[in-house]
């Protein structure tokens, strides 16, 4: 299978968590959590559509600046999704800094911030046009799991229990659509756009008897419309296989709540992403702090079925050896 985003860590274990999620096939990101972003490059930052903030501690949210910073005076819009609380978390960023010129800019800078309550979903946005005041009018979407729903891939959250609602995130592809490029050169088809649109028709479940038409712009090599069903064009060049699903976790306390929730939410996960901020030995320090240890790090990978697991945000008492760390929770996700 070859994947269509490829997730990773920011920075190393003990600096601030976050998850990049650059896509192989587009000009676009996701990015879990905005801690110190410094380690991106700001072309790679400029290709973040979606932003997913765990909860609003300093080493989660402080990235905002930087990003805020490099998108202002452009026109784009960036999605920002976070616990309860959230816009006032925005605001007050946004409250910090004097705004007065930026309407007059030509671009128009979009910031749609998703708060997530228990059972709601409320959405606000706040142009750079209008000084970043919040629009008037909030969104209100019942919440049932997914956070965003693209006809690709969609992103799942659960809040959590960081003696504060911390959200943990799980993204999912829907399948992968594998194109074959011995069958297009047999049928004398280029690479263009018109792959993207094809992967779409099939990600929106269109009817397989109907018509799919390549022009010469859009890649047919000798320049002439060539016209197929949907269903006969997949069978000659897409081999479709099951999408992956990443799963990031961060700053919960091991709790029975949080375990059931943590499993559901991560079940059968390609690649689970956790944090194992203290090992077992420091079990109580972890409960107090209300952080995993290794051990429950990779018990809980283990239940949810997971194939792969990284661990990270380690406390920074182990900077003399992290490597024990992974090594304790590799122990217990491998452990029958
Ligand atoms: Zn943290």
């Amino acid at each position: 299978m070859r994947p269509s985003f490829l997730p990773r860590l920011i920075n190393d274990p003990l600096s601030d968590p976050g998850m990049f999620v650059p896509f192989l096939f587009e000009k676009r990101a996701l990015l879990f959590d905005l801690g110190d972003i410094h380690s991106l490059p700001p072309k790679e930052l400029l290709k973040i559509s979606h932003v997913f903030v765990s909860h609003t501690h300093m080493d989660h949210f402080v990235g905002f600046d930087t990003l805020l910073r490099i998108f202002l005076g452009r026109e784009k819009e960036l999605h920002i999704f976070g616990p309860k609380g959230f816009f006032r978390h925005i605001e007050g960023k946004l409250s910090g800094y004097t705004w007065n010129l930026v309407s007059e800019y030509e671009n128009n800078f979009s910031l749609k911030v998703t708060e997530l309550n228990k059972t709601s979903i409320l959405t606000r946005t706040y142009n750079s046009k209008n000084d970043f005041q919040p629009e008037k009018g909030v969104k209100e979407a019942p919440f049932s799991g997914a956070l965003l729903k693209e006809p690709a891939f969609q992103v799942e959250a659960a809040i959590l229990d960081h003696r504060i609602p911390c959200l943990g995130f799980s993204l999912t592809e829907n399948f992968y659509v594998n194109i074959i490029k011995e069958e297009l050169k047999r049928l004398g088809l280029g690479i263009g756009p018109w792959i993207n649109q094809f992967k779409n028709a099939l990600y929106e479940n269109r009817d397989p008897e109907s018509i799919f038409a390549i022009t010469h712009a859009d890649g047919d090599a000798e320049g002439k419309e060539r016209i197929f069903t949907l269903g006969e064009l997949t069978g000659q060049i897409a081999r479709i296989s099951p999408g992956q699903k990443v799963t990031y976790i961060t700053d919960v306390v091991g709790s029975p709540q949080n375990r059931e929730k943590i499993i559901a939410l991560a079940k059968n996960s390609d690649h689970l992403f956790i944090e194992a901020a203290f090992m077992d030995c420091d079990q109580k320090t972890a409960k107090k702090k209300y952080h995993l240890t290794a051990g429950q790090a990779g018990r809980l990978a283990k239940e949810a079925g997971v194939k792969q697991l990284t661990v990270f945000h380690f406390s920074p008492r182990y900077s003399h050896g992290p490597e024990e760390i992974s090594k304790e929770a590799i122990k217990a996700f491998i452990t029958p």
